[in-house]
């Protein structure tokens, strides 16, 4: 089948992560995976993102199909099922708003800028190289954690990739349970 330009968004998204170890101001350009699936769901009511345009997605059909990394094993069941899905959706959210608290307290000068990645939600990363010198602290703050939601993500869904099948991610992605919910929420109405 002949390859669309969309096809090599994989290259976006591995470029992404590499670029934020340079400089995290980078990070910041991740707010368009965050927005554009959002707004395909709300006006269009479908999920072009994830079938099309998630470079994160094709990255992990290439590293677990093309070049075997994957056991491709069966899922288990209880991570498809919607209180993991929706569990994990609230998880991810109170974990984005603390990182939001963060930025805020750093904007407001409560707390001084941090020169870490969050893996995991957990460990800490020494990341001051990849921060500029002449940058608005909570500008850089916001960028560290928002490159630690994507580092963590990634992380978490190539750890599942290579457990089970190349897009296990998928099944319990928070944007595509958000974009899923509200395609049905959207699509219902039309009923
Ligand atoms: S579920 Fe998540 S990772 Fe998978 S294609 Fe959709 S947005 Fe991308």
């Amino acid at each position: 089948m002949k390859k669309r330009w969309y096809d090599y968004l994989w290259i976006a998204s591995a470029l992404y992560l590499t670029l934020g170890f340079f400089n995290i101001l980078f990070a910041w350009l991740g707010l368009l995976c965050f927005f554009i699936p959002l707004i395909i769901a709300v006006v269009g009511g479908n999920k072009a993102y994830c079938n099309r345009y998630c470079g994160r997605g094709q990255l992990f059909s290439l590293l677990g199909g093309r070049f075997g990394l994957s056991r491709k094993r069966d899922i288990p069941r209880w991570m498809k099922q919607k209180w993991f899905r929706y569990g994990f959706l609230v998880f991810f959210f109170v974990m984005f708003f603390q990182m939001l608290w963060v930025t805020w307290l750093v904007f407001s000068g409560a707390r001084e800028l941090g020169g870490a990645v969050t893996l995991l939600w957990t460990f800490k990363l020494p990341w001051h190289w990849a921060v500029p010198a002449a940058v608005t602290p909570w500008v850089a703050q916001f960028a560290l954690g928002f490159y630690s939601v994507m580092l963590t993500s990634t992380v978490l869904g190539l750890l599942v990739m290579v457990l089970f099948k190349p897009r296990a991610w998928c099944v319990f992605c928070p944007m595509g349970t958000m974009t899923r919910l509200i395609c049905k929420a959207r699509n219902s109405g039309k009923e």
